[in-house]
């Protein structure tokens, strides 16, 4: 058996059709029905299953350098491919943090040797991630990690004059500044979203305005420097209608949602577990139901999973004192099928543009988020949206286990990953040495 030829069997396109799949030296060699199985091929039978261009996500936090004990680059990527992720995206907060072509470098080469999908290091914005001077964004895009989004991520750019001078100085290599919105001074020592349950509580609340003031104000930055502007996590309705007037206008901005925003609501905070704390805070229905809405109607661009790792001493406290995060990448698209597909709102062609070719559009990830067509590269997701599983966070590949679905069910099972035409994830199972 060769162990680089596959022939998928019967299995569903993201349109519907019925086809086979053939991959083999890393391509879709062939696609069609009823396909005889070209020597040596494995076949699987994925008659139940659809197969999908393979996941991108913008919006990974890894953890390496400096954290290894939550995340590595091997275990953050094998945590991808479990979820059906071909690609990520490294946050720059690491430790130290990503603000040189030295350490996007060493994140690149980390990712290349784990072997398990792509991992494009994001650097940051300005040095440190202190918001001050800006970081080397040009030597960086430079190197051999091709560095072409960049953001503070974890801390908000919150001086105009410094997000002014980012905007501008991207352009030149068609790079792309993603903000985290959070106007610092409306959200000190914030605690969850700032509404009922946060009187109920005695937690200090982070109101929405703090978010959608900094989304306001940086989209008319961009659209003042005809630069594009990507904006994080997105979590308020009010943030929704101003991406949407934007748009309107022809401004060239995107947006993402995570998919814990678009099922958990600030209510689950009355647990005062801190499992659910995270940045930006779980809103309410009302903001959910926007959030939906904007990722069905385009507003919202594209579904990223903002995977933040932390060890169990940082989550096992008491609430103040708890990191703000959540695992995402294991549990992305079955917490997508429950909440966009099984409640009608979106079908499999809109789920692979919103997690897979939007987001390599976004990026300039040319190897990434094609569509399933013979002569691309093999990275492919096939997943069964009939079966379900229950999540268990003993189980996850991730080395951290905060998890906010722990033990619920969720329907769709990720039973395979390929990338570059290698299987990652092969029946359910993670491949274990992915290195050539
Ligand atoms: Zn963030």
């Amino acid at each position: 058996m060769n162990k680089n030829i596959f022939h998928l069997k019967g299995g569903s396109l993201a349109s519907g059709e019925k086809r086979d799949v053939v991959i083999s030296e890393g391509i879709i060699k062939e696609i069609g029905v009823s396909i005889t199985s070209p020597e040596g091929a494995l076949v699987l039978d994925v008659s139940d299953s659809i197969i999908l261009s393979g996941l991108v996500d913008l919006h990974t936090h890894l953890r390496e350098p400096g954290k290894e004990d939550s995340e590595t680059v091997r275990s953050g990527s094998r945590a991808a491919a479990k979820g059906g992720f071909t690609a990520i995206s490294a946050m720059a907060n690491t430790s130290p943090v990503a603000d040189t072509a030295g350490v996007v470098e060493q994140v690149f080469r980390l990712g290349k040797d784990a072997g398990y999908c792509d991992v494009f290091p994001i650097g940051a914005i300005t040095q440190g991630l202190h918001g001050r001077e800006l970081s080397e964004m040009g030597a960086m895009a430079d190197s051999a990690a091709r560095v072409r989004i960049f953001s503070d991520d974890g801390n908000c750019v919150s001086d105009p004059m410094v997000m002014r001078r980012a905007l501008e100085y991207v352009k030149s290599f068609d790079g792309l500044i993603a903000q985290h919105a959070q106007d610092p001074t409306l959200t000190l020592d914030a605690q969850m979203n700032e509404g009922v349950v946060s009187s109920v509580l005695g937690l200090k609340g982070w109101p929405a305005v703090a978010e959608e003031a900094i989304i306001a104000r940086d989209i008319l930055l961009a659209d003042h420097v005809k630069s594009r502007l990507h904006i994080c996590h997105v979590t308020t309705a009010g943030g929704v209608e101003i991406i949407r007037w934007a748009k309107s206008r022809g401004m060239n901005v995107t947006a993402e949602v995570t998919p814990h925003h678009l099922l958990l609501t600030d209510e689950l905070a009355r647990s005062y577990d801190p499992i659910f704390k995270v940045n930006p805070p779980l809103r309410t229905e009302k903001d959910i139901m926007a959030l939906r809405e904007a990722l069905c109607d385009g507003t919202i661009d594209i579904v990223a999973t903002d995977h933040a790792p932390h060890p169990a001493e940082s989550k096992e406290c008491e609430w103040q004192e708890a990191a703000f995060g959540m695992l995402g990448l294991e549990t992305a698209l079955s917490i997508v099928q429950k909440t966009m597909v099984d409640s009608g709102l979106m079908n499999w062609v809109d789920v692979q543009n919103r997690l897979s070719i939007q987001p390599a559009a976004i990026a300039r990830y040319q190897s990434q988020g094609l569509e399933v067509r013979v002569g691309n590269r093999a990275n492919l997701t096939v997943i069964n949206p009939g079966k379900s599983w229950k999540v268990d966070r003993d189980l996850v590949a991730s080395r951290s286990r905060n998890t906010p679905f722990h033990s619920m069910d969720l329907p769709g099972v990720v039973t395979e990953t390929f990338f570059n035409g290698r299987a990652t994830l092969l029946r359910g199972e993670l491949v274990q040495e992915m290195s050539s």
